[in-house]
């Protein structure tokens, strides 16, 4: 048999047995559905002739914020492209989104922002049946108890008769409408704006998916008035022990240590900031606030809420970002993430968790590695640390 013809078979058996464990999952689920108080008819209505979808799983594994290099990201994020389209769409929708600032205290271009990422401003809301895409997930072991718990949130709608099983579309993880709502913050953040009755925002119309995510950066404490960060220089000399996000500051002290906005100004009084300096001492840095983190609640990726912030900015009528990037580095793979962690806990800088991801607890790791060998501690997990921390281990 040629080699290919064995891939394939391999691939579709893997797909069979995967199909097989889904459907006796589905049976149980099914009678745990009904048992938390899910109408019967519905439920088996919703799951019935459901199939496990393997395109699910293989888009799970390969989340753009994550492999892409935060530049390569914003290149797309806040392309020329969606900054005019945003225009358009702020323009279009201008009404209701003063009514929505001024009931929500939430800036209309941070709310356009988002649609604009999550939906291209609602051009491309998900085509992929939420139930099926949902289910896929939570049968898939990574992250099993918060799709099943996404999934019941889903039967919790259909049974609420707030949308058909059919027109519940939405993004392979199940993320539906302008703003991609999942329906477990569907059901506690959604809100009806334009008063028919109906939290709509699987349709056309994009008024209720804009006032519902007013209302979610709002009840997560959004500060009216304050920006998500401010594009900084940092000063020569800098410790850069001091970009952490544990390490909060006013713009004042900040200003005391050397750090100005680009312009050279002393960033005004939003209050208390961190610095964050995505590609450590080689990029671009940033003060950012607590809308900062507020907006972590709807992707907690630097990248995506950096990308949020500066569309939002863009929209207003702001400038490109003055500071450059490390543009000859790339991307760090899965494995190469996996190895950098391992890599460090081994070392004796923890990282807590080996997942991949590089969060607040692997760039600390990181940092902390780095002070020990004599490298500027800023905590850029980049390849030449990871060579480095080859030749250490
Ligand atoms: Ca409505």
């Amino acid at each position: 048999m040629r080699l290919i013809w064995v891939v394939l078979a391999l691939v579709w058996t893997g797909v069979a047995q995967a199909q097989d464990g889904f459907s006796e999952w589905l049976v149980e689920f099914e009678a745990r559905a009904v048992e938390a108080g899910i109408s019967a008819p519905v439920v088996s209505a919703a799951l019935n002739g459901v199939t496990y979808d393997p395109e699910v799983i293989k888009r799970d594994r390969n989340q753009s914020e994550f492999t892409k290099t935060i530049w390569d990201y914003l290149g797309t994020a806040v392309s020329d492209a969606r900054i005019a389209n945003g225009r358009k769409a702020l323009s279009r929708e201008q009404a209701a989104l003063d009514r929505i600032e001024a009931q929500y205290g939430v800036d209309k271009h941070i709310v356009t922002a988002i649609w604009g990422l999550e939906s291209a401003y609602g051009t491309f809301r998900g085509s992929k049946d939420v139930i099926r895409s949902l289910a896929t997930l939570a049968f898939d072991a990574r992250r099993a108890a918060f799709f099943e718990g996404q999934l019941m949130d889903a039967l919790r709608i259909l049974d609420a008769g707030d949308v058909s099983a059919r027109a519940m579309t939405g993004s392979w993880a199940g993320a539906m409408g302008h703003t991609q709502f999942m329906p477990g913050s569907y059901l506690s953040y959604a809100v009806d704006f334009d008063g028919d009755g109906k939290r709509s925002i699987w349709g056309d119309v994009a008024v209720d998916a804009l006032a519902s995510t007013a209302n979610y950066l709002s009840e997560f404490g959004w500060v009216t008035g304050q920006p998500w960060g401010v594009e900084i220089k940092i000063p020569d000399g800098f410790d850069y022990r001091l970009a952490d996000r544990d390490v909060l500051k006013s713009p004042a002290d900040w200003a005391a240590l050397g750090v100005l906005d680009v312009a050279g100004r002393v960033v005004p009084d939003h209050g208390m900031a961190s610095i964050l300096l995505p590609a450590g001492a080689q990029g671009a840095g940033f003060m950012i606030f607590d809308n900062f983190a507020v907006l972590e609640r709807y992707n907690t990726a630097d990248a995506y809420v950096i990308g949020v912030g500066h569309l939002a900015d863009r929209l207003r009528g702001g400038g490109a970002f003055e500071g450059g990037w490390p543009l000859g580095d790339r991307a760090l793979s899965f494995d190469e993430r996996i190895e950098l962690q391992e890599r460090l806990t081994a070392l004796g800088f923890d990282t807590q968790k080996i997942d991949a991801k590089i969060g607040p607890l692997t760039i600390n790791a990181v940092r902390g590695f780095q002070a020990s060998v004599g490298l500027v501690p800023d905590g850029y997990a980049s390849p030449a640390l990871l060579e480095r921390l080859r030749d250490a281990n």
